[in-house]
């Protein structure tokens, strides 16, 4: 295997400055519940899930974050090099800059929801929020080997999760869930996508992207009907990963046994969105 720096290399792809301290301040890596490690930033998320036959890892950060997910990983006992399978909660540069980076150093396969392909694979450029005149490549492109759609599984080992389609966000969007036996218990594990708006987006007129509105209320009305124990997400913020873990502290499988958080959650964002969505109709600025 190459070095980082060799990799690094390989591109000359440069992402655009981050501006956000928070997505790139180093974070432990730490043992979420039975098989599920945090391995990201202090604000972006990024999961392993190992397993006897390799591991999946679901969301990277920016590019230049790879080293740092790499180390977290190693921190934990696991290489780098056997991780197979890569997802993605949707497709902007803050969770899949570093996708192309690791699937080159790890040979692993990317899989995403197919709403989120065009995406992935020119960059970010076709981001529906700069519809029509393209965005720019803000992420290393990569290249997706298997296109998701809602309900699909994803096995590697024992391991088995489902991808939910819950658009919005991103027009391919996706949670993933699954049930991690640990201690005796089956904990059902959400890795939710929470659908907030990014500052800009126009609920009824967005060009690139017509049943946003729609989307959006569907996602609210599905993610409710999602019954979990942990739950997790593409940001730490979103789950309260800084109140609930605890430094040194020693692992503790309920630590993230959050449903009522969960459901708070989403009904935060549905909140967001009516009172956007009602400012849009009275003709008010959205923000
Ligand atoms: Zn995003």
């Amino acid at each position: 295997m190459l070095s980082m720096a060799a990799v690094a290399a390989q591109t000359t792809f440069k992402e655009p400055p981050v501006t956000n301290e928070a997505w790139t301040k180093p974070f432990p890596g730490f043992r979420v519940v039975g098989n599920v490690y945090y391995v990201g930033t202090d604000d972006l998320a990024s999961y392993l899930i190992t397993t006897d036959q390799g591991h999946m890892l679901i969301n990277t950060g920016v590019g230049s974050s790879v080293p740092m997910i790499r180390a977290s990983v190693e921190s934990l006992g696991f290489r780098f090099g056997d991780i197979k399978l890569l997802l993605a909660t949707h497709g902007h540069w803050d969770h899949v800059g570093g996708m192309a980076a690791i699937k080159r150093l790890t040979g692993a396969r990317m899989l995403m929801h197919e709403a989120d392909v065009p995406v992935l694979e020119d960059g970010g450029n076709s981001d529906f929020r700069f519809f029509p005149k393209g965005r720019g490549t803000v992420y290393e492109p990569v290249k997706v080997d298997r296109r998701l759609k809602d309900g699909d599984t994803v096995r590697l080992g024992a391991t088995e999760l489902t991808a939910h389609h819950h658009p919005g966000h991103t027009r391919g969007a996706t949670s993933f869930t699954f049930t991690v036996r640990d201690g005796g218990r089956d904990y059902r594990v959400g890795i939710i996508n929470m659908n907030g708006i990014n500052e800009g987006v126009l609920l009824l007129k967005s060009p690139g992207y017509p049943r946003i509105v729609e989307e959006y209320a569907q996602t609210f009305a599905r993610q409710k009907q999602i019954a979990l124990d942990v739950f997790l997400s593409s940001h730490a913020g979103q789950f309260g990963l800084h109140d609930k873990y605890k430094a040194g502290a020693p692992y503790d499988p309920n630590r993230f046994v959050d449903p009522k958080g969960f459901r708070a959650a989403v009904e935060r964002a549905e909140k967001n969105y009516l009172d956007q969505l009602q400012k849009e109709r009275q003709g008010q600025p959205s923000r």
